[in-house]
């Protein structure tokens, strides 16, 4: 019945990162969160690797991304998706150099054409007619509205508002990805129907200019109604992860680092 398409095998999603521009710890930050010794607490910048059949993709790309492929073990990527063009999203586009050199060809990447050139402008090195060598290449390929396919997945953007900033999220099979988001659109909601899990971006327990607080985000998801939700791009001003948890109404739940769901 559904207009989306349906995935005939699971779809694996792990999450590279979950916090927010920062991290957890804050570089200096003596509070509570920053200091804690339990590994739920520390968080790298959000992002979620993807992983069907023969196809494995991540979406975003921000400065942890070296030491998250490490930590996962990828030896392996398809592509990389950008929901904006943030510095916490897209930091660490210089390493996908180790992905150029195993595939001997330029890497691709889906984003939008405002992401592309900013990517232009802020790797300005990449771009130059004689380059030097060693450095990135990439394929750009413009998406916007209308769904797109990298290998077997079939992805479905949604848009989302990140206080003045069009950004996009993503809708795979039954689940979706929604960070870096201050206001889901109508006809956004009319794309989230059915999920059996929704990422969100959830900042911090207060309101803030760009991002749900906990309590928007929830409100969201009730709106939502997938199976399950996890909250994502968490500030240390979240409190401790377990607190929180323990707050939470049922079927949802703080993301941490390594998580992995299989949809
Ligand atoms: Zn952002
Ligand atoms: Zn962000």
């Amino acid at each position: 019945m559904s207009q989306h398409s349906q995935l005939d095998a699971p779809l694996k999603i792990t999450f590279l990162g979950t916090g927010t521009s920062h991290g957890i710890p804050v570089i200096g930050c003596e509070c509570e969160v920053c200091q804690s010794p339990e590994p739920f607490d520390k968080r790298l910048r959000s992002a979620v690797l993807i992983d069907y059949k023969n196809t494995k993709i991540a979406i975003d790309c921000g400065p942890d991304f070296r030491s998250q492929m490490l930590r996962e073990k990828v030896k392996h990527l398809d592509a990389l998706i950008l929901t904006h063009e943030h510095r916490d999203h897209i930091a660490g586009l210089d390493d996908i150099r180790v992905f150029n050199y195993k595939k001997n060809g330029p890497f691709d990447i889906f984003c939008h054409h405002r992401v592309a050139d900013n990517i232009r402008q802020g790797w300005s090195y990449i771009f130059q007619p004689n380059p030097y060598p060693g450095i990135p290449s990439i394929n750009f390929s413009y998406i916007d509205r209308d769904s797109f396919a990298v290998g077997e997945l079939h992805i479905e953007p949604v848009k989302l508002i990140h206080y003045k900033l069009e950004v996009l999220g993503f809708r795979i099979g039954n689940f979706a990805y929604l960070t870096d988001v201050s206001a889901i659109p109508d006809e956004s909601f009319e794309k989230l129907k059915g999920l059996k899990a929704v990422v969100i971006g959830a900042l911090r327990q207060t309101p803030h200019i760009s991002h749900f607080s906990l309590s928007q985000a929830i409100e969201a998801a009730n709106k939502i109604k997938a199976d399950r939700t996890y909250f994502i791009h968490m500030s240390h001003d979240m409190g401790l992860h377990h607190k929180v948890q323990q707050q939470l109404p049922p079927n949802m739940y703080l993301s941490y680092d390594g998580l992995q769901l299989s949809i």
